[in-house]
C-alpha cells in the first residue's frame, strides 16, 4: 500500500499562502508524503471534490490544560479543524506544581479563566510534580496534538510560595525559576507565558503570582529560550497592553523579544468603544517593532468576545471600584447595596457617567437582556438595557438593577466591549501583523465560546466579508503561528511535514451558535460550539473526527520545541 490515506481531488490551500490548486495530499506513516496527482493504492481514500484541504489549524491561545486531562479531543476546538492547541497561556498552568500548591494553582484558574472548581477538582487527578511529569501524564492519550507553554504563576509558586502572590522575587528565586523553566524546555515546552493583566486575581480578590514579578524576573525567564534556542514568550498585561500606557507596555515586548531573541505574542489589538482609535495607533507600533527587527507580534480576535453575565458573576465591571467591590460580597448583602439609593447613584457615575477607561464600554444599548428567569419577563428578551429602561421609564441602571434584584439576580444578558466595530476588526485582521486567533478554548465556560475563531474567519469574515483571500486566512490559521511558535514540521501541506489536516467546504464554513451543555466533570456546565462544514480533521495522518463526529482514534501527542523534537 503507497499510503494510508489518499485525499483526492480537493483544493489545496497549502498554508504559504500561495494560491490554491487542485490536486491529491498522499500520507504515511504519520507524515504527508506527496502533494499532486497520485495514483497510488491507499488504505482509506477520501474524495474531496469541491472541498478545501488545509493544514490543520493551530489554536496557540488555550487555557484547555484541565480539559485535556478528562477531553483528550479538547472539544470543541476539534471540530473546528483544530489540530494543535497550545495550553499554558496568561501565565497559568498546572505544572510544575508540588503537592501542597495544587489547591492554590486550581484556583488561579477560577476566576481569570472562569472555570468552576468543584469540575477542576473533580476532573484533575493530580500525577506529577514536575513538567516533565506532567508531560508524560499528557502524552497518554490525546486526540489533538498539544504544545504547552510554562505558565509564570506555576514557576512562582513552586519556587516562592504563598509568597509569590505578595512579592517580588530575589535573585536566588529567580535563578531557581530559571532551572526549572530550562528543564521544562528541554522536556520539550513550547515556550513561556506571563501575565501582568491588572484585573487577573484569585477568586478572594488576591493578584495571581505573575503580577508580582518586576521586568527584570520577565527579561531573565525569557533569556532562557535565548539561552537554549528555542520557545516564544506568550505576554498579557490587560489593560496596561492597552491603554495610554500602551506605548510602555509595547515597548517592553520589543526589549524582550530584542534581548532574548525569541518571538513575542503579546495580547492584543482589538476594537474597545472606550478607545476607538486605540487599535490603529497599536497596529502602527506593531509595525514599527516589527520593522526593526523585534520578533513581537500582537493578537488578534476574529470575533466579539461576548460576555455572558448575571448580577451573581458577573466580571464586566471590574475595572469599577464599587461595582468590583459588590461583587465580591454575599448575594444577600450584594442584593441589599443593589437597592440602596445611595449606592446606586455611586454606581450610576461609575458605569454611565464616568469617562475614565473602562473593559466595560458604558454601552448600555450593547447590554442585551438574553435569559429571562421569571416568565413574566419574557417579553423583554433580546431587548437592550437602554430600551427596557425607555419602555419602564427609567434611567438604565435602575432598569438592569430592578430587573436583576425581580430575577433574584439570575436574570441574565450578554454584552462586548471589544470588536464591535466591523470596520475596525476588518482593518486588525487584514494586517501582516496581526496572528488571528484568541479562543481562550476551555475557558470561560459559561460567559463566552470562542473555539470557532478560525471557522468563524474562513465563514464571516473571509466568505461573507472578503477581508482576506482565502490563502491568506489559510496563512494565517496555519504556516504563520507553526512559524512563530517554532513548530517546523507543521502549518504546510508539503511533503516531509506532518499530516495535520482539515478538509472543509469553503462554500459552507462556518462557526455554530454557541450551546450551554453539564458535560465538565462533577456535572458543571459549558458552553460549546458546533462547527458547519468541517468534513474532517486529520491529526498524525489519522482521521480524528469526520462529520463532527469522533472516529476513536487518539492520534495526538505532546509537540516538542525547535530544540527538543518528541
Ligand atoms: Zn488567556
Amino acid at each position: 500500500m503507497e499510503y494510508d490515506l489518499l485525499i483526492k481531488g480537493g483544493r489545496i490551500y497549502d498554508g504559504s499562502g500561495l494560491p490554491s490548486y487542485l490536486g491529491d495530499v498522499g500520507v504515511r506513516g504519520g507524515k504527508i508524503c506527496e502533494v499532486g496527482r497520485l495514483q497510488g493504492k491507499a488504505q482509506r481514500v477520501v474524495d474531496a471534490d469541491g472541498l478545501a484541504v488545509s493544514p490543520g489549524f493551530i489554536d496557540f491561545h488555550t487555557h484547555l490544560d484541565a480539559q485535556l486531562l478528562w477531553d483528550p479531543l479538547a472539544t470543541s476546538s476539534c471540530w473546528h479543524g483544530v489540530t494543535t492547541v497550545i495550553p499554558g497561556n496568561c501565565a497559568l498552568a498546572l505544572a510544575p506544581c508540588k503537592p501542597e500548591d495544587r489547591e492554590t494553582i486550581m484556583r488561579s484558574f477560577v476566576r481569570v479563566e472562569a472555570m468552576p472548581f468543584s469540575a477542576l477538582q473533580a476532573g484533575i487527578k493530580w500525577e506529577w510534580t514536575t513538567f516533565p511529569e506532567y508531560i508524560r501524564r499528557l502524552n497518554e492519550r490525546l486526540g489533538v496534538n498539544v504544545a504547552p507553554l510554562m505558565g509564570h504563576c506555576a514557576l512562582r509558586l513552586f519556587v516562592m510560595g504563598e509568597d509569590s502572590c505578595k512579592r517580588a522575587a530575589t535573585t536566588d528565586e529567580i535563578e531557581q525559576m530559571k532551572t526549572l523553566l530550562r528543564e521544562g524546555l528541554l522536556a520539550g515546552a513550547i515556550g513561556f507565558s506571563t501575565n501582568q493583566n491588572p484585573v487577573h486575581m484569585f477568586d478572594d480578590g488576591r493578584p495571581i503570582p505573575s503580577r508580582l514579578a518586576t521586568e527584570d524576573e520577565i527579561l531573565a525567564l525569557a533569556g532562557v529560550l535565548g539561552e537554549l534556542n528555542c520557545g516564544s514568550v506568550q505576554i498579557s498585561q490587560g489593560s496596561l497592553g492597552v491603554s495610554n500606557d500602551s506605548e510602555k507596555s509595547i515597548g517592553f515586548f520589543d526589549e524582550l523579544a530584542v534581548k532574548s531573541g525569541r518571538p513575542v505574542i503579546w495580547q492584543s489589538i482589538a476594537h474597545r468603544w472606550d478607545q476607538p482609535d486605540l487599535w490603529r495607533r497599536q497596529l502602527d507600533r506593531a509595525g514599527d517593532s516589527l520593522a526593526k527587527g523585534a520578533r513581537s507580534y500582537p493578537l488578534c480576535n476574529a470575533r466579539l468576545f461576548n460576555n455572558r453575565l448575571t448580577l451573581k458573576n458577573a466580571q464586566v465591571f471590574d475595572d469599577l471600584p464599587t461595582w468590583k467591590q459588590l461583587m465580591f460580597m454575599p448575594f444577600e448583602q450584594r442584593k441589599q447595596l443593589f437597592r440602596d439609593p445611595e449606592v446606586r447613584a455611586k454606581l450610576r457615575f461609575e458605569a454611565v457617567e464616568d469617562k475614565s477607561r473602562s473593559r466595560f464600554s458604558r454601552r448600555w444599548d450593547l447590554v442585551y437582556f438574553i435569559k429571562a428567569a421569571l416568565p413574566k419577563n419574557k417579553y423583554l428578551e433580546k431587548k437592550s438595557v437602554r430600551e427596557i429602561a425607555q419602555m419602564k421609564g427609567k434611567d438604565v441602571i435602575d432598569a438592569f438593577l430592578d430587573l436583576s434584584l425581580e430575577e433574584d439576580l439570575e436574570a441574565e444578558f450578554q454584552t462586548s466591549s471589544t470588536n464591535g466595530d466591523e470596520k475596525a476588526v476588518a482593518e486588525i485582521l487584514r494586517s501582516p501583523y496581526t496572528l488571528v486567533g484568541q479562543s481562550d478554548a476551555g475557558a470561560h465556560l459559561i460567559y463566552d465560546a470562542g473555539y470557532g475563531y478560525a471557522t468563524r474567519l474562513l465563514g464571516y469574515w473571509i466568505r461573507e466579508r472578503n477581508v482576506l483571500t482565502l490563502e491568506e486566512g489559510i496563512r494565517k490559521l496555519t504556516f504563520m503561528v507553526a512559524s512563530i511558535f517554532g513548530l517546523d514540521d507543521r502549518g504546510l501541506v508539503r511533503p516531509g511535514m506532518a499530516a495535520d489536516l482539515v478538509v472543509f467546504d469553503p462554500r459552507t464554513v462556518c462557526d455554530s451558535e454557541p450551546e450551554m451543555a453539564s458535560d465538565l466533570p462533577a456535572g458543571e456546565k459549558r458552553l460549546v460550539q458546533r462547527a458547519v462544514g468541517v468534513k474532517m480533521t486529520v491529526v498524525n495522518g489519522q482521521v480524528l473526527t469526520e462529520d463532527g463526529k469522533h472516529t476513536g482514534a487518539f492520534p495526538g501527542h505532546v509537540l516538542g520545541n525547535a530544540r527538543v523534537g518528541l
